[in-house]
């Protein structure tokens, strides 16, 4: 019971120790990082929104940028067209100063060439001058001459087209292709088209025919272009530190005209776009707004499609921003709230930790206590003081309970004792009673025996008696008819006389002592003193065996009352005990007096000898019926009967011994009245 019982208990134990934790250290260590990760994800995407926002303003802005230059420029050359001063030079008629004039607002609007035609491919004028009559059928030239809008554009110029107005243009234009990885692979080395803002107004010629001023600016590093941009969308302190704006114009996937940087400093012509933003952008005409890795670095970008006067996409616009200082400073402030996080963390869990292990405490004492007292310790206790808390007050009951649980063991206990000494007991008296019975039974045997040699020692005394009278009888016949002669041999007739006697006498007490219920039944006055002596013919011959001097002291001068048979038999059982005890010889001593006892007077008979003794465990036993020290020999029945005969006349048999000097035993009867 007490192993699978404990298991549990530990077990049981410890998992509400890890639960009651898991609830402490839950909101803690689960729920807080969980909110702490979706507030951190919802800023993180809100972050990326602001800043995709905000590069999509940037876009706008360069957007309108461009937007503002196409008119700009297409502005200024209406104005020009319809200037009184362009008419006068025209109306003149002289190319020269057309020329010059040309020239002169070339230079003021910004543009890369200028000229005019007359719509059926003659150049009237051209600033700078024209190697070739250029390509005439662009759509913006076809508005401006029939006067519609619009009249500005980006358009793209082949290189001979280019080639064709200025060879410095074609030559600008040409952009040998730097390698990228991650744009579309493509065979071609470099780019020679060019991206010019194109614009056309409608000039009225002197003989009333129409013609167009047609002008445009080459796109193809541009530099004063772009950065203008770039400083127009990121001006100064408008990035944080370390970010850096950046702008780019495409001619298709190709950057003409750019202020990101390669390595050494140089600028990023000539390297492409990537395919995927070159697939949204240029493919399908979205406008890209993410993160995107621009040359070297990762930008949030933004890019939109660049259409021509034909209404194809040309070419992109792209504005960006270094995307590193503010992904560093988000990643400084996830540190930061993590760092935080940790170190709040690190400080109070230990402070749950100690707080919950108070609250296990007593849990820990209890299950330890439990298996202390599994152990067989019914002591263990969790020692607890009345505390406020409830496993505390378990506790406190658990140890009250265990205190009763120990008292109760302790009276089982006893009572285990208790029983056990009465088993004990009793068994102790159950081997008795049989040893008893044993003895009675053997006695039973013995008494039969006895009572077998009473019969045949009655027969035998009757059967000496007779031949002994006859002999008596005879020798008296002897005596009579020898006569005087007879006195010859007195002395052989005295000795024959006495021995005949003696062998009667013996014969009549082994009759007397045998055969007891033919002379019981009757009481008679005795003097104490010739009962003695009635005795010692029947013990003559254990007297013999060993030397023992008989010493005899009578002095009772009262009578007792008693069967003569019953008190000789007692008589003789001391005597027979005396004898026993003194195995290599001694005294035995016989002595009768006058004695009171509790005031009434009565004769003693001593019989004392000078044998083993007894010990007091002994003497306390020796009236008891069957007690014998002789084993084999003993019937234990002598002085019981004995007592029991002494007893029903009134009387009774005391006896002290010292072991090794010898014992007195003293029977008392009272005086016959
Ligand atoms: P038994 O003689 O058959 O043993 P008794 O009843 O006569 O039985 O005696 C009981 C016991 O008392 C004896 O066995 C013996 O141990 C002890 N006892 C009796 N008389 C004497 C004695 N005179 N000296 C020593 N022991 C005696
Ligand atoms: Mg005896």
């Amino acid at each position: 019971m007490s192993d699978p019982a404990g298991r549990t208990g530990e077990v049981g134990g410890r998992s509400v120790r890890f639960r009651l934790l898991a609830i402490a250290l839950l909101p803690m260590l689960v729920i807080l990082p969980l909110l702490l990760g979706v507030a951190i994800y919802r800023w993180n995407a809100k972050f990326d929104a602001a800043l995709i926002s905000k590069v999509n303003g940037d876009l706008t802005i360069a957007h309108q940028y461009l937007a503002r230059m196409l008119e700009k420029t297409g502005v200024q050359m209406r104005a020009l067209s319809a200037s009184a001063r362009f008419r006068d030079v025209v109306a003149q008629d002289g190319s020269g100063s057309l020329s010059d004039l040309l020239d002169e607002a070339r230079k003021e609007i910004g543009l890369d060439f200028l000229y005019l035609t007359n719509g059926k491919g003659d150049i009237l004028a051209s600033s700078p001058a024209l190697q070739r009559r250029p390509r005439q059928d662009w759509p913006i030239v076809a508005a401006a001459l029939s006067g519609q809008a619009p009249t500005t554009g980006v358009d793209i110029f082949a290189n001979d087209e280019l080639a064709a107005i200025s060879p410095a243009l074609a030559e600008r234009a040409m952009l040998e292709l730097v390698p990228t990885p991650n744009a579309v692979p493509t065979d071609r080395s470099a780019e020679t088209q060019g991206m010019v803002v194109h614009a056309a107004s409608r000039a009225t010629l002197p003989d009333g025919g129409t013609a167009a001023l047609v002008g445009g600016i080459l796109l193809n590093q541009n530099l004063d272009f772009i950065d203008t941009i770039n400083d127009l969308v990121y001006r100064a302190a408008s990035l944080p530190e370390g970010s850096k704006g950046t702008a780019t114009l495409f001619l298709d996937d190709v950057r003409i005209s750019t202020n990101v940087r390669l390595f050494e400093g140089r600028r990023a012509l000539g390297t492409r776009v990537s395919a995927a933003v070159r697939s949204a952008v240029l493919g399908d005409g979205h406008t890209w707004l993410d993160s995107a890795f621009v040359v070297n670095d990762w930008y949030i970008s933004a890019y939109e499609p660049l259409v021509d006067t034909y209404g194809k996409r040309v070419g992109m616009l792209y504005v960006g921003f270094l995307e590193k200082p503010f992904s560093d400073a988000k990643y400084q402030t996830l540190l930061i709230i993590i760092t935080a996080f940790i170190a709040i963390t690190g400080a109070t869990v230990p402070i749950f930790l100690r707080w919950a292990s108070s609250v296990f405490m007593p849990l820990e004492r209890m299950t330890a206590t439990i298996a202390e007292v599994e152990r067989g310790n019914l002591a263990a206790r969790t020692e607890m003081t009345v505390s406020g808390d409830e496993i505390g007050r378990v506790a406190v009951h658990l140890d009250s309970l265990l205190d009763q649980i120990q008292e109760r063991d302790r009276q089982l206990r006893t009572w285990n004792e208790e029983l056990n000494a009465r088993v004990r007991e009793r068994t102790r008296d159950l081997e008795h009673a049989n040893l008893k019975l044993e003895a009675t039974t053997k006695q039973l045997i013995m008494s039969e025996k006895l009572a077998a040699i009473g019969e045949i020692t009655a027969g035998v005394a009757h059967e000496i008696n007779n031949p002994i009278a006859v002999m008596q009888g005879n020798l008296d016949v002897i005596r009579s008819v020898i006569g005087a002669d007879a006195d010859k041999v007195k002395v052989e007739f005295r000795l024959l006389d006495e021995q005949i006697h003696r062998i009667s006498q013996i014969v009549t007490k082994l009759l007397q002592f045998a055969r007891p219920e033919e002379y019981a039944g009757y009481v008679e006055r005795h003097a104490a003193a010739s009962i003695i002596s009635d005795c010692l013919p029947l013990v003559q011959h254990l007297l013999n065996k060993t030397a023992i001097a008989v010493v005899r002291d009578d002095r009772a001068s009262r009578l007792v009352l008693m069967n003569r048979t019953e008190l000789q038999q007692v008589l003789v059982n001391l005597i027979v005990n005396a004898i026993h005890a003194m195995p290599d010889g001694g005294t035995l001593g016989l002595r009768s007096f006058d004695a009171e006892r509790d005031g009434s007077p009565g004769v003693a008979v001593e019989v004392s000898d000078t044998g083993v003794g007894m010990g007091a465990d002994v003497i306390e036993k020796i009236f008891d019926p069957f007690f014998t020290t002789k084993r084999r020999q003993g019937t234990g029945l002598g002085l019981s009967i004995s007592q029991t005969l002494i007893k029903r006349q009134g009387g009774q048999i005391t006896a002290e011994s010292r072991v090794g000097a010898g014992s007195t035993f003293t029977v008392w009867l009272p005086e016959a009245s």
